[in-house]
């Protein structure tokens, strides 16, 4: 019998309470903006304990917002600079581009977060602001950045795409920043299909944000001047703004998936702890900063045979990630190509592990095993294969004995 495969990440819904969630908004005909949202929103500020919390289509509307909104706020110019991280998905630098504003590429730390020294060292008459990213639910040293910042006057715009659930000193993260911005995309901590929450610190901005996430509409002229229902279908247009706000549907699947976010947090941090124990300890892993207690939305190995290491998982029908390219290797952002080399090593180096919530302990051991067995066998052999064939034509096994 061959073995099951065993996929990086893989949804998981509750499937009967998502239903009686829904259900009570198809018989209510109440589908749309508003309704289960707010009660998301509600929840989500309840169980996080930040002050703001909107509920958007995706993060990646989330991080454009937050951008175009401090920019207008602190009226940055076109061309004035973010400091940024390379290694992350797309969406988070993109956000700075739709703005017409330049991303500035620091390099990361062990934790394959900003390194503080290096963003130190790219700021600039023209910084105005620093986007970090909590890669894999780590907050790396986001204190020490959200202190530059501070010093410097820049605004701090957290990427918590996989961050639900995370704390820092025993509280939940996003109080840190100007604006965090958390995604709820299937594949994410807390699914709802799609979509995510933009959390302001400023009770302004949080106003103003509903209204962008909903084509700039604003009911407030009307509805402060007059309780006449004769007024309730007017409003008022103040800005061009997008349709980038959440609705009732996916919002029912939040409400479900957040009653569940500790314990499904508990079980990926299990998985963790027994990734630690069953790898071998010669297997280098990216550690959790101190004082960090992470989401685990990734459990991140490096190994300098990546690639051969990756063939031999697939092999055995074990599929793991790579989080992330190196954002200057796209040709989008080749103009800062090799200006973090930290970065641009991890990236040939990185491999992410499956962790979901269908894995089982024994599929945890078969991973963890058929990595020791590569290591050993990498360790003790020097001859460098691919596949499986070495240059003199030998096969592995000849090599071996
Ligand atoms: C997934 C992800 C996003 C985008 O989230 P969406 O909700 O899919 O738009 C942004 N940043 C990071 C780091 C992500 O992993």
């Amino acid at each position: 019998m061959v073995d099951k495969e065993i996929q990086l990440f893989s949804p998981y819904y509750r499937s009967e309470e998502c239903l009686d969630e829904i259900r009570e908004c198809l018989e209510s005909g109440w589908t749309g903006l508003g309704y289960k949202t707010i009660t998301f929103e509600k929840n989500w500020c309840t169980y996080t304990g930040l002050s703001y919390a909107h509920f958007i289509s995706s993060a990646t509307a989330g991080l454009h917002l937050a951008v175009k909104l401090l920019k207008e706020k602190h009226n940055w110019q076109s061309g004035d600079e973010i400091i940024t991280t390379p290694l992350t998905f797309v969406s988070t630098n993109h956000s700075i581009l739709y703005e017409h504003l330049q991303p500035i590429f620091a390099d990361v730390d062990e934790y394959l977060c900003l390194d503080p020294d290096s963003v130190r060292q790219k700021i600039s008459k023209k910084t105005k602001a620093v986007m970090f990213v909590g890669l894999g639910g780590n907050s790396g040293q986001l204190i020490e950045v959200a202190d530059i910042c501070r010093e410097y006057g820049l605004s701090l715009i957290l990427d918590a795409a996989h961050m639900a659930g995370t704390k820092l000193f025993d509280r939940h993260i996003g109080s840190e920043a100007d604006v965090s911005v958390f995604s709820f995309h299937s594949v994410k901590n807390l699914p709802t299909a799609d979509g995510g929450m933009i959390c302001f610190k400023d009770k302004e901005l949080d106003k103003l944000v509903r209204e962008w996430t909903w084509l700039g509409i604003t009911k407030d002229t009307y509805q402060r001047t007059s309780s006449d229902s004769l007024y309730k279908w007017r409003y008022d247009v103040e800005n061009v703004g997008f349709k980038y706000h959440g609705n009732s549907v996916m919002a029912a699947l939040g409400i479900v998936a957040l009653r569940y976010l500790e314990s499904d947090n508990d079980y990926r941090k299990q998985i963790a702890a027994w990734y630690d124990e069953l790898i071998d300890s010669s297997v280098e892993r990216v550690r959790i900063a101190p004082n960090c207690d992470s989401s685990r939305h990734l459990y991140q190995i490096l190994s300098d045979k990546r690639d051969e290491l990756l063939i031999a998982l697939n092999r055995q029908r074990i599929y793991p990630g790579v989080h992330y390219t190196d954002n200057t290797q796209y040709r989008m952002y080749a103009y800062a190509k090799n200006s973090c080399p930290r970065a641009t090593l991890s990236c040939e180096r990185l491999l992410s592990l499956p962790i979901h919530l269908k894995l089982t302990y024994e599929d945890v051991k078969r991973i963890s095993l058929a990595i020791n067995e590569f290591q050993s066998h990498n360790n003790i052999v020097e001859v460098p294969y691919r596949t499986g064939l070495n240059t003199n034509g030998q096969t592995r096994q000849q090599i071996e004995a």
